[in-house]
């Protein structure tokens, strides 16, 4: 059975279910429209996944502070982390232990909040399929992409035709976590930067220089941390992601998003 099916099995079933939105969904979906097509569907909540990236930012910042003698090759990106675990495992010390992805972040949230429910991740990764199954699999997540998300929507006949601007994320946050499918997405809404100097961060993206880059950081004592992610100009370049649009037009939309909702919230993660 395929994740399409499993979905489309659990909306006939009427199953208790809360989409978790990757934070780069702009890029496919309008919002709230999306919500409205979510709940339509038979979605019960639905949360932002920036709201767990916010968890994974307090996380590493704890890390590094409680560590100031040791560097890290940040982790949300398991196409990175299985690379380097499997090809390049003289430097997987490198990689941060004890730091959720914001996917698992999330579905940790979504699982105090509503117990009973089943978290759904809908991003633009298929890797994140081997990410819930392998990291974390007592959390029971299900992972679609965007682009199979669209066929499920397509089998229910769910168009975007229906209009409810009221509807919102049920779990939710403020803040620059919304930025966080741009690449240095992490070390930026983190402001590690700010914390540990500039000259400490180096960001890296795109599979032509993820190997020289983490052989550059083990050569360089002077950098902390290494920001890296697979996908050329991180996740807005996903391999779930189906659209014609440049990286600075998928840039523009997450900009557009975040500056657009960053009036609406509060400083803190918010449960409507
Ligand atoms: S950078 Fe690409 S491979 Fe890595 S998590 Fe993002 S979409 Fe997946």
């Amino acid at each position: 059975m395929t994740d399409i099916d499993t979905l489309i099995d659990l909306l006939t079933r009427k199953g208790k279910l809360v989409a978790m939105l990757a934070p780069s969904f702009p890029i496919v979906f309008t919002y709230p429209g999306i919500i409205t097509m979510l709940k339509s569907l038979g979605f019960t909540y639905t949360a932002e996944v920036a709201a767990g990236a916010r968890v994974t930012n307090e996380q590493l910042t704890k890390l590094l502070s409680g560590h100031p003698d040791k560097r890290y090759i940040t982790s949300p990106c398991p196409t990175l982390v299985r690379l380097i675990k499997r090809q390049l495992p003289q430097y997987s010390h490198y990689l941060t232990q004890g730091v959720d992805s914001p996917m698992i972040a999330t579905a940790k949230i979504v699982k105090e909040k509503y117990p009973g429910y089943r978290p759904v991740f809908i991003g633009p990764c298929f890797v994140k399929k081997y990410e819930a199954r392998e990291e974390a699999p007592e959390l029971n997540i299900l992972v679609l992409t965007y682009t199979e998300l669209t066929q499920v929507f397509t089998h229910f006949n769910i168009t975007d035709d229906v209009k409810r601007p009221e509807d919102h994320f049920d779990i939710s946050i403020s803040g620059l976590t919304k930025l966080y499918p741009l690449d240095g997405g992490l070390t930026k809404s983190g402001k590690v930067s700010d914390t540990l100097g500039k000259n400490a961060v180096k960001i890296v993206s795109g599979p032509a220089r993820n190997i020289a880059a983490i052989k550059e950081f083990d050569a360089d004592p002077s950098l902390r941390i290494l920001d890296i992610l697979n996908c050329d100009g991180g996740c807005i370049m996903g391999p779930g992601i189906q659209s014609k649009l440049t990286v600075d037009e998928r840039k523009n939309k997450i900009l557009s998003y975040f500056v657009q909702e960053e009036s609406k919230l509060s400083g803190t993660t918010s449960a409507h």
